[in-house]
């Protein structure tokens, strides 16, 4: 192949790589993801939080548990969970600094047993068709300015990619089983900023989902 065959598709390689990727975060691959099923389009956000230990910010663990090297023996909650095969697409920490573990063309593993409810249906397997973003954070506390700014700055660049139309906390599609992001997640301020209409969450509000 001539040189200037293979460069241009080394081109196209990267090109494709990157595709998937923010290019504002960090990347930290994380194992626990595969391909997506079936031809749905990826039309739901869902919104998490998580800290590691619980209600504790700024370390290392949530990265280490999305790439499954957490060490169960540096903390007694790490044990329980050290054997736990999940990832999201995004982690935006307190400071606004965003890390990303899995492609947005790719199923990461952080819905579990969910189910979309629209005014079109019910859908079972939210992972096959959506991205998720962890905002680290605990249910009882308010998230931070530079939070709600990068998630929103994340997620315009999401809806240019992916044709997202409904937006959900962990604890609509999955109802007594999570109670992520908690009360203190302004999801208006989160809508205005990141450019999602109502009706991404309005039929949630009628559906009481
Ligand atoms: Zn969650």
């Amino acid at each position: 192949m001539r040189l200037a065959q293979r460069i241009k598709r080394l081109q196209a390689a990267r090109r494709q790589s990157a595709h998937g990727w923010y290019p504002r975060a960090r990347r930290v691959p994380s194992p626990n993801a595969d391909e997506r099923s079936g031809s749905t389009p990826v039309d739901l956000l869902v919104i998490h939080n998580i800290s590691l230990p619980p209600g504790q910010f700024g370390g290392s663990a949530v990265e280490a548990l999305f790439t499954n090297r957490i060490d169960p023996s540096a903390h007694p909650f790490f044990a329980q969970i050290a054997d736990l095969r999940v990832s999201a697409h995004f982690f935006v920490r307190r400071g606004g600094q965003v890390v990303q573990f899995v492609d947005i063309h790719r199923r990461a593993w952080h819905a579990g047993v969910s189910e979309l409810v629209t005014p079109q249906g019910r859908r079972e397997r939210c992972n096959d068709f959506s991205v998720g973003i962890e905002f680290e954070g605990t249910d009882d506390k308010v998230f931070t300015v530079r939070q709600y700014a990068a998630g929103a700055r994340l997620t315009r660049w999401l809806r240019r990619r992916l044709p997202l139309v409904h937006l959900r906390g962990h604890s609509e599609i999955a109802p007594g089983r999570k109670t992520d992001p908690g009360a203190h997640f302004d999801w208006i301020r989160f809508m205005r900023g990141s450019g999602f209409p109502a009706a991404a969450r309005s039929a949630c509000a009628e559906l009481q989902c």
